[in-house]
């Protein structure tokens, strides 16, 4: 059975294995020591990689090593670390906001609930997913870029869909219980297998069954 015809719930029962059997322990890639630097490190991911924000983290937490250095540092000072990550002075505020704002309202702690989270600079509905689902174990799927595109390659949902679309669509092929892990599954296999250009279709298990690959393959 190819995959146009194979049914959805199907399909996703064998990306689920295929998964598993990938990355048995699938987990973030950016690195962090705190509960605030996971969260300032997804804030900086935006339109950059997990390797460019760790090497930006690294020079940026052992020089402000606590929430209240990060707050008073110079400004231009954190934006010239940032520099290499893009947009780095809008960053660059966000990440003393946040500070402040972490200190000012919840001890110097992450909040544990989304729409907290939510309020804080810089931080919207993927973040705040992220983050929860890493710190607290919170059931969540993040749609990031290679969720969306893995997503659609695989008809888990429509090519037209958003990205809310996508994550009502997923919570809904996957068991609550494994939301966090399946979207930390998706990230690693958009990464690293069913990349944006070139993916690595030959050595798929998901060949045979993927409408995606299936229409490449009859041009
Ligand atoms: S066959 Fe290619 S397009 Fe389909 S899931 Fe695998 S890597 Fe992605």
């Amino acid at each position: 059975m190819i995959g146009s015809t194979m049914k959805k719930e199907n399909r996703v029962k064998l990306f689920e294995d295929y998964l598993d059997e990938l990355f048995p322990n699938p987990r973030c890639e950016l690195e962090y020591n705190k509960d605030y630097e996971l969260l300032i490190a997804v804030v900086l991911s935006a339109q950059t990689t997990d390797k460019r924000v760790n090497q930006v983290t690294r020079v940026l937490f052992e020089r402000y090593p606590s929430l209240e250095a990060l707050v008073t540092a110079r400004l231009d000072d954190v934006a010239d670390i940032l520099r290499p990550i893009g947009t780095f002075l809008k960053k660059a505020v966000f990440v003393q906001k946040i500070a402040e704002a972490l200190l000012e309202n919840y001890h110097g702690h992450v909040p544990n609930d989304p729409s907290s989270l939510q309020k804080l600079p810089g931080v919207g509905r993927k973040t705040s997913n992220v983050v929860l689902s890493n710190l607290y174990d919170y059931p969540a799927i993040a749609v990031d870029t290679h969720v969306e595109r893995v997503s659609k390659r695989l008809r888990f949902c429509r090519q037209s869909d958003d990205v809310s679309v996508v994550e009502a669509k997923l919570q809904k092929v996957y068991a609550k219980k494994n939301w966090a892990r399946r979207h930390h599954q998706m990230v690693l296999f958009g990464r690293y297998h069913c990349k944006a250009v070139k993916p690595e279709c030959d050595g798929c298990k998901m060949r045979g069954i993927c409408p995606y690959y299936q229409k490449l393959s009859k041009k």
